[in-house]
This record gives structure tokens, sequence and C-alpha cells, in this order.
């Protein structure tokens, strides 16, 4: 059985649409995908509309977080760190959790044209119609103005434009947005009936990352999960968070965090256990897994 939990769609800033999703999913043999758009659920009924026989859609999201508190790894800056979790079959009508996801997409509009207007107030010719325009009606991020500087000529590629002169994190024009709690972001999804797994703990070269006690922090108030294999981890972090995800008693996922073509990763690149996916979704009473 073959469990990618953690991949994107047009619904966000993935490049395929959600039924084209669907359709790669089986092509590369998964039994079972979550989509994850970055906070919204907009892509979730084409998703399961374009189901094709035998694959199992887990509805999710990536929920835009940061975490204040406990001792952080990469000491020497205060502030919150900027982290992804990843929630899987909540009840999206939930208001609570719904309000804080319409929040975050709103602040991400207003991010979104503040960079364009930085940019151009420097001269860049990129215009918010086509950044918004590309995005088509899903949630705005960096990858879309990324998309307008590589279609401009202005980079060569798109990790060029992730990089510390343009809209990488902290670079010239980065913007912060608004974002949830983390220790509140876990309790919203618990009480929409959902569950919850940390995306990418250890991917450092996105800025600071978590260390084990804010980590630990975050599996008291309800965390299930660390997603362990990903390509932003290196061999050391996976041990690393393996061992502790065993000490903390959370469920350790692998996932490819698929963007289409607006990243080099591959759908299906890293796996969840079956045993692990079940112990994951048992809990979750939001929404149900479907099956095509
Ligand atoms: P945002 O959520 O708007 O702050 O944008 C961050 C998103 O950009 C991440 O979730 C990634 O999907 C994407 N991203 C980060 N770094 C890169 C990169 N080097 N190349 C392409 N996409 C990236
Ligand atoms: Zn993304
Ligand atoms: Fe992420
Ligand atoms: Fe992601």
């Amino acid at each position: 059985m073959r469990v990618d939990l953690h991949t994107h769609s047009t619904a966000s800033d993935g490049t395929l649409t959600p039924a084209e999703l669907m359709l790669a999913a089986e092509a590369v043999g998964l039994d079972v995908i979550a989509l994850c758009d970055h906070d919204t659920t907009g892509g979730w009924d084409e998703a399961a509309a374009a189901l094709p026989a035998g694959l199992s859609l887990v509805r999710g999201a990536e929920l835009s977080c940061s975490y204040s508190g406990r001792a952080c790894r990469g000491a020497g800056l205060d502030g919150a760190i900027s982290m992804h979790l990843l929630a899987y079959l909540f009840d999206r009508a939930e208001p609570a959790l719904a309000d804080e996801r319409s929040r975050v997409r709103q602040s991400r509009l207003a991010r979104g044209r503040l960079i364009v207007e930085r940019l151009r107030a420097d001269g860049v010719e990129v215009s918010w119609d086509e950044v918004l325009s590309d995005a088509a009606g899903g949630t705005v991020g960096r990858p879309h103005v990324a998309r307008a500087l590589l279609r401009r000529g202005y980079v060569a590629d798109l990790d060029a434009a992730f990089g510390p002169d343009w809209v990488g994190t902290h670079g010239r024009y980065w913007a912060g947005k608004e974002e949830t709690d983390a220790r509140a972001a876990v309790g919203l999804v618990r009480a929409a009936g959902g569950v919850t797994v940390l995306a990418h703990p250890a991917a450092g070269k996105r800025g600071r990352t978590l260390g084990d006690e804010a980590i630990a922090d975050l599996a008291a108030a309800g965390l299930s999960g660390l997603e362990v294999e990903h390509v932003d981890h290196t061999e050391a972090d996976r041990r690393h968070l393996a061992g502790l995800a065993a000490d903390l008693g959370l469920v350790t996922t692998g996932s490819s965090d698929f963007h289409g073509t607006n990243k080099t990763t591959r759908l299906g690149a890293h796996l969840t256990d079956p045993d692990a996916y079940g112990t994951l979704v048992a809990p979750a009473t939001g929404c149900a897994v479907v099956t095509g």
C-alpha cells in the first residue's frame, strides 16, 4: 500500500488541478493521497469527484502557523517561528477553524500585493493582476510572485526567486503574513474532528525550525505526528526526528510535498508506512477518507 500524505494542487501553489492530481496519483501507483493545499479546502470537492477506482483521498490542508515560546533551533533571533501544520480529516464547516483559514488567506492577499508594490517601486515590472490571475482563485503565495519573476525573465528559475535578492524568507522583497498560533491550531483542528502532523519539521533552508522542546510542547497540545521522510530533510534529520517521535509517542509520516512543476519533487517520492497511516487517521471524525 502506497500512501503519500502531503500534496498541493492549483487550489494553492501546485500546478496540477485537483482532478489532474488524482489521475497523476493513480499513474504513479498510489493507494492513498492526501490533498493539503495551503490554508484552504478549496480543492476537496473536485478531487473527490475525480477519484479513480481504488484510490483513497484524505482531505486535508497545510495551515500556516507560528510558534512562539520554548527553545528553538538556530538561536540568536527573537520572535515567533513560522511553521506548517498538516491537518487531516477535519470538518471544513466548523466555524472557528474555517474563520482562521479565511483570515490567513486574506492576509496572504494583502501581503502578496505588498510584495508586488515593493517590487514595482524598485522598477521591477510585475503586476498584481498577473499574480492574482496565475493563482486563479486559489490561495496566493510567494510561488505565484516567483512565477511572475520567472516569466518576466528577472530570474533563471524558481529557486533563484526564493533567494535573498527576491522573495526568499527575510530576503529583500519578503513580507510576513498573519499566521495561526501553532498550539491554538492543533486545538482548533482537534475540535473540528481532525488530526495534525508537523510538516517538514527540520526544513532549515526555509528559516528557523522548532527545537525538540517546542515539538514536545505541541505534542502535549495534541499533535499526532511528525513528517519525517521529506525531501528537505537530511538522513541525520530523519534519524533524529524518528527518535523524537518515538520518545513523544507520535506517528511518523513520509510524503512528497508535491507541487507539480513548481518544485522538483516527484509525486510519491516519499511514502508513509501503512500501519502509521492507520494509526494517524483512526481517531479522526471530522470527515471521512473517500475512496473512488
Ligand atoms: P508562502 O506560503 O507564500 O510564504 O510561500 C512559501 C511556499 O513557497 C512554500 O510552501 C513552498 O511551497 C514554496 N517554496 C519555498 N521555497 C521554494 C523554492 N526554492 N522553490 C519553489 N518553491 C518554494
Ligand atoms: Zn506550497
Ligand atoms: Fe510546507
Ligand atoms: Fe507543502
